[in-house]
């Protein structure tokens, strides 16, 4: 059941920041649809 749910994030695109497009590196689930650098703005 818990590989469905890694697998099911694999298949998604990569998050891009609401704000500046750049891709987000998803390291924390916290960033929501912003990059590190427009979350600290
Ligand atoms: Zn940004």
């Amino acid at each position: 059941m818990l590989e469905n749910v890694i697998e099911f994030f694999r298949n998604l695109p990569a998050k891009k920041c609401a704000t500046c497009g750049d891709t987000i590196e998803e390291q924390h689930e916290c960033y929501g649809n912003h990059c590190d650098k427009c979350t600290k703005l």
